[in-house]
Order: structure tokens, then C-alpha cells, then sequence
């Protein structure tokens, strides 16, 4: 099939990656000229493990192209999927959906008769009703078909869960638009991934409540861990002991600084307007998001306590400044409150991250940016670990522990055990288990 993907940031083009990877024929279009380019010139402008190789590949084998022409993009296209970017709005929480639908007035005339337009960008409910109207404004008694196809994978591990999803869901208002969005899954159908039709309403609640639910469940185990803390029970063990129970299931019950990333935070917030402005009470949702803000604060003041209660004029080391391992995105990384927290009450912000650092540098100022995990501590008043990139996994704590000026270890993220910790001569604090040393 002839697909078109407006929009390359990471759910973009990870779909072209992966659709190119079944064998459809994939346009990649992109307002941003320099994405484009650097695509062409065969470099990926993000950084997603494997991806490089899947797009080489389709683009070698010519099911993959890249173009700033959207007339061209989308001339012959079945499907034209929207995977532009849906921020918050400055000051109201609110989805801003102006990119996609100046991408819809974009292409309305352009997209030939019969084509499916796919909202695959995370869109609040009624917006497929609103990309109707824009169409029928724009292209009266043109036939163009709305989905809702919204997108579950995460960033990190993103071509695995395109690939391997544990179910696609599809609003659909048509029998035709169905028939062209199962012909497109057709290859994960053969593989038995359960495909969800539903009408774009529902499909747009989903991917909302998806966020939502899996947002109440960090927030609540870090609740717990706090709890665990106060009262000297290991939250590792809880987690292990509640996430047996198949209700409740084992996934997302790690305790952290906070849930961050360019999803949760402002799909949280998204939904408690849209729930705001249907009258409906959205309070575990709003309870979530209080405790996430306060949360990564909290973190701060961890470290501050720590330290003797001050920090003025001492050097922290940070381990890691991504949301997540394995992705190159800031966006509302719990490392932009830590820090300028920290550096608030005067301390010196010394950072290393694998791939956060060119992004980092651009939101994070004053910081002193280094090249690994060693420097960061070298002479520091603690190391404090953010994001359990694998390399932070496995350090020479005999090194780190020479090169700090106190042997505290911050640990947010649980990677490594008190005991051994002790054992390695650290003043070591975690998340919901007992401090050691
Ligand atoms: P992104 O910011 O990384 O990329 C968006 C891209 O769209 C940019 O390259 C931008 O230049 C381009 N763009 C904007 N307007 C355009 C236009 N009119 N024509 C062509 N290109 C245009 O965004 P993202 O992280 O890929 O997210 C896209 C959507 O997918 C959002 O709604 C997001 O909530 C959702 N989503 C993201 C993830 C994730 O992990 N990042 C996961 C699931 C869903």
C-alpha cells in the first residue's frame, strides 16, 4: 500500500520505519527542512536503538522516502497518517492541536479522493469530529475517510512495540476506512496482535485513559515507597508481592523522581481539561498529577537533606538527565526540576548523560556538562543517579567512591542493593528501602 506519515519526530518515523518493514510504500513528510535533509543524507536526528538500520534498509529497498513537499508526499496515498506534535498549551493544560489541523488544511486539497486520513498524534476526544469539519469546510463533497489510530509505543523501545504491540486500537466511521486500516495491519493480524476497532471517540478516550492508568500507577507505587521508608519495608519487595497478583500485574511498579517524558506529563494534564470541560470528576487523575509535580521537588530537597541540609557551594554529580534510558528526549525529564532545584540552593551541577547531553544543554543552564559517568563525580559532595542508563549499572564504585569527597550515593532509581552498597563503603540512599552505610 501507499502510505504517507506527516510528521518524523519519534512516532513518525518509527511508524514509517516499521510500516516501510511490512512492505507498504512509505512518504515521509516534514515541515522541518534540516530533519528532512539529514534523513536524505542517510542520519537519523534522534536517537532510538536500532532505527538507523530499519530505515537503511526500507530506504535501500525503496519503500522509504523523505520529502518537505507535501503535494508530492501525498499525491497517491491510501492513508495519510498525522503524527505531528500535540504539546501542552501554554497556561491551560490543553492539547495544542494547531499543528494538526494546519497539517489537515495543509493537505485537504491534496490527498486523493477516497484517501484515509489517520490521526495517529494523541488527540483529545471529539478532535476526529473536528478534522471532519475542517475537511468539509475546506474540500466540500470530497470523500475523505477520519481514524483514530492512536499510538501505544514507547520511546526506548519503540520499533519492538510497533512491531509487537500488545493490541492496535482503531476508531474508524466507515466500513471502507476499516477495510483499508486492516489491509495496513494486516501483517501484525497475521501474527495474531489483537486489532481493537471501535469509533474514533472511544479510540481517543483509550489512548488517554491508557497514560492516565499507567500514570495513577507510578505515582501510587511511589507513594508506597514513601511509606516503606517511614515504616522500614522494602518497596522492591511490595512491588514483587502486589505485581504477582495478575490484577494488578508487575509493569510499572518501579518507584522513581517522577514520571516524566513527552507523554504522561501532558496527556495527564490534557485529560483533566477535557474531563473539566465535560463536567466529569477526574480526582485520582488530578491527585496523580499533584503528587508527580511535588514529587520531583521532593527529589531535591532528598538530596539537600542528605547533604547535611545544604548544599551552597557543593559540587553534586548527576547520573543521567533523559526521561527515560535509551532515548535522547528531555521533555519534562525530572532532571528539569532536580536541578535547577539544587542549583537554587546553591549547588554546583556537574552532568553526564549517554545521549541527553545535546537537548540537556539547551534546557538546563549553568550546568557542567562532561563526557562519562567519572567525571561527573570527580570531587563531588554526593553523586545523585536520575535515569538508569545500563552503563550507570554496572560503575567501578571502588573509582567513584575514590573520586567523590563523600562517599554519598544518591540512588533514584533503585538500580543498585543497600547491602552491597555498604560493602562498598557508601552512605547509600535509594527510593523506599532502608538508607545503608
Ligand atoms: P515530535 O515533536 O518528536 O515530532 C513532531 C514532528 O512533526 C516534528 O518533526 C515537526 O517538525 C513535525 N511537524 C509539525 N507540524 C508539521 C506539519 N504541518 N507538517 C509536517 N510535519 C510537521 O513528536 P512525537 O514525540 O513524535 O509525538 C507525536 C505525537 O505522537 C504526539 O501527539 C504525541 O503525544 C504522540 N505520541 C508520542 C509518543 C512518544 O513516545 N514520543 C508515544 C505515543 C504517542
Amino acid at each position: 500500500m501507499r502510505l504517507t506519515i506527516i510528521g518524523t519526530g519519534y512516532v513518525g518515523i518509527v511508524s514509517a520505519a516499521c510500516f516501510s518493514e511490512f512492505g507498504h510504500v512509505v512518504t515521509c513528510v516534514d515541515i522541518d527542512a534540516n530533519r528532512i535533509a539529514e534523513y536524505n543524507a542517510g542520519h537519523v536526528p534522534i536517537f532510538e536503538p536500532g532505527l538507523g538500520d530499519l530505515i537503511n534498509r526500507n530506504v535501500k529497498g525503496d519503500r522509504l522516502s523523505f520529502t518537505t513537499d507535501l503535494a508530492e508526499g501525498v499525491k497517491d496515498a491510501e492513508a495519510v497518517f498525522i503524527a505531528v506534535g500535540t504539546p501542552s498549551r501554554r497556561g491551560d493544560g490543553h492539547a495544542d492541536l494547531s499543528y494538526v489541523f494546519a497539517a489537515v488544511r495543509d493537505l485537504a486539497k491534496l490527498v486523493p479522493e477516497g484517501c484515509v486520513i489517520v490521526n495517529k498524534s494523541t488527540v483529545p476526544v471529539g478532535t476526529a469530529s473536528e478534522v471532519e469539519a475542517i475537511l468539509a469546510e475546506v474540500v466540500p463533497g470530497k470523500t475523505v475517510h477520519v481514524v483514530s489510530n492512536p499510538e501505544f509505543l514507547r520511546e526506548g523501545s519503540a520499533i519492538e512495540d510497533f512491531l509487537r504491540p500488545d493490541r492496535v486500537v482503531v476508531g474508524v466511521s466507515s466500513e471502507s476506512a476499516r477495510k483499508v486500516m486492516a489491509e495496513i495491519y494486516r501483517p501484525l493480524f497475521l501474527r495474531e496482535t489483537p486489532i481493537l476497532f471501535t469509533d474514533c471517540r472511544t479510540a481517543e478516550v483509550i489512548k488517554y485513559a491508557a497514560n492516565a492508568f499507567l500514570s495513577v500507577k507510578i505515582a501510587f507505587i511511589n507513594e508506597i515507597a514513601d511509606l516503606c521508608e517511614t515504616v522500614g519495608a522494602d518497596v522492591k519487595g511490595v512491588a514483587k508481592g502486589i505485581g504477582m497478583d495478575r490484577r494488578i500485574g508487575n509493569k510499572f511498579l518501579n518507584p522513581g523522581p517522577g514520571y516524566g517524558g513527552s507523554c504522561f506529563p501532558k496527556d495527564t494534564l490534557a485529560l483533566l481539561r477535557t474531563a473539566e470541560q465535560a463536567n466529569a470528576k477526574l480526582r485520582i487523575v488530578q491527585a496523580t498529577v499533584d503528587a508527580n509535580d511535588d514529587r520531583k521537588k521532593e527529589m531535591a530537597r532528598r538530596v539537600i537533606a542528605a547533604c547535611g541540609g545544604s548544599v551552597e557551594g557543593k559540587t553534586i554529580g548527576i547520573l543521567g538527565l533523559t526521561f527515560k534510558p535509551n532515548t535522547d528526549d528531555m521533555r519534562d525529564a525530572p532532571s528539569l526540576v532536580v536541578i535547577p532545584e539544587l542549583q537554587k540552593a546553591g549547588a554546583k551541577v556537574r552532568a553526564y548523560d549517554p545521549e541527553g547531553r545535546p537537548a540537556a544543554e539547551k534546557m538546563l543552564p549553568d550546568v557542567e556538562f562532561v563526557s562519562n559517568a567519572y567525571q561527573a563525580v570527580e570531587d563531588a559532595a554526593a553523586v545523585v543517579l536520575l535515569t538508569e542508563w545500563n552503563e550507570f549499572r554496572a560503575l567501578n564504585l571502588d573509582r567513584v567512591r575514590g573520586l567523590l569527597r563523600n562517599p554519598l550515593f544518591i540512588d533514584l532509581r533503585n538500580v543498585y542493593e543497600p547491602e552491597d552498597m555498604a560493602r562498598a563503603g557508601f552512605h547509600y540512599i535509594s527510593i523506599g528501602r532502608s538508607p545503608a552505610g
